[in-house]
């Protein structure tokens, strides 16, 4: 890509713009949808009771899914739901031909495991690539589908042409919903990073980052990167979120970071974006392999 025309921020790094990315991938999606005649892709959502938050990332998968030319369903279940009853509304969505990608929102209300709900998914529909199965695959590196969060890391990668090979990456966190799945992916062959996975445990964090050519940080701790962190000219991906009493807050210290770094996600309007993205393109691919 050119990226001469790609904003900057004042310390001269790119600025990896989330949102910019996510309406070119949405709008690439629609063509894409468009040039295989329309056929009818359905999204599934479903939600349990009535977390704010949770309200608003369906309502904005739902609009994002009919910029892309998808469909979508939305199942809303009472929030003093049986297990039982939350299994049997997926497992209508898994038993329907209609339906390409199922979404459960997480976290379910307490009370409710969320395992055996996503057990029901088979990797195809696992839109968000957070089943066991889907893992599984993901590491023996069969078709189905990444979590969301880390293949908009690797779109965004791609997108603004950050070399990987040989280099050096560090990802900060271990869940199988971001870090894990980030390290698989970027180790993969063909993108050949070398991967140090940190956590909390990890003894001097700026150490282990200060080699990096890509760093992703998803903590989930306000400001735990700052300059100290961060070579000369790497790639600082922000995943973490926090609300503070000033707004959302990431895990990189963004004014201190952007005046060492080679190119910067934005928090808010960096890896967010991209992981509804990556979203659609998932439930997309849902259509291909199911059709
Ligand atoms: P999680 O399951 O709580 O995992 C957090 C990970 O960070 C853990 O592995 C933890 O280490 C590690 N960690 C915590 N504090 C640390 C520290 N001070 N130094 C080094 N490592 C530390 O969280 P998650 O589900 O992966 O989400 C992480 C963050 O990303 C959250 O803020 C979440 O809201 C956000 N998120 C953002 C997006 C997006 O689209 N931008 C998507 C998903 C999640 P241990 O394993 O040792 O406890």
């Amino acid at each position: 890509m050119n990226i001469n025309d790609t904003d900057r921020t004042p310390g001269g790094a790119i600025l990896m713009d989330g949102n910019k990315v996510r309406d070119e991938l949405i709008v690439d999606i629609a063509k894409r949808v468009a040039a295989d005649g329309s056929p009818k892709i359905c999204l599934a959502t479903v939600l349990v009771g009535d977390d704010k938050p949770s309200q608003v990332y369906v309502r904005s998968k739902q609009r994002k899914a009919a910029e892309a030319g998808l469909e979508s369903r939305h199942i809303g279940l009472d929030g003093a739901s049986s297990q039982t009853q939350v299994q049997d509304a997926v497992q209508e969505l898994v038993d329907d031909p209609a339906v390409h990608g199922i979404l459960v929102q997480l976290p379910l209300p307490d009370g409710l495991d969320p395992e055996p709900v996503l057990d029901l998914i088979p990797p195809i529909k696992d839109v968000d690539g957070l089943t066991e199965r889907s893992m599984g695959r993901l590491v023996r590196n069969k078709p189905g589908h990444a979590p969301c969060t880390p293949t908009g890391i690797m779109r965004l990668l791609e997108r603004y042409d950050i070399a990987t090979s040989g280099s050096r990456a560090v990802v900060i966190g271990r869940s199988t919903l971001v870090g894990l799945p980030q390290v698989l992916l970027l180790g993969r062959k063909g993108v050949d990073a070398t991967v140090t996975l940190a956590h909390s445990r990890t003894a001097d964090l700026v150490e282990v980052c200060a080699g990096a050519d890509i760093i992703v940080a998803a903590a989930g701790t306000a400001g735990l990167i700052g300059a100290e962190h961060v070579k000369p000219g790497a790639a600082v991906f922000d995943v973490g979120i926090s609300r503070t009493e000033d707004g959302i807050v990431g895990d990189v210290r963004f004014d201190e970071v952007q005046a060492v770094a080679g190119a910067i996600t934005p928090m808010p309007g960096g890896t967010g974006p991209m992981t509804i993205a990556c979203l659609m393109e998932n439930t997309y691919n849902a259509a291909r392999m199911l059709a």
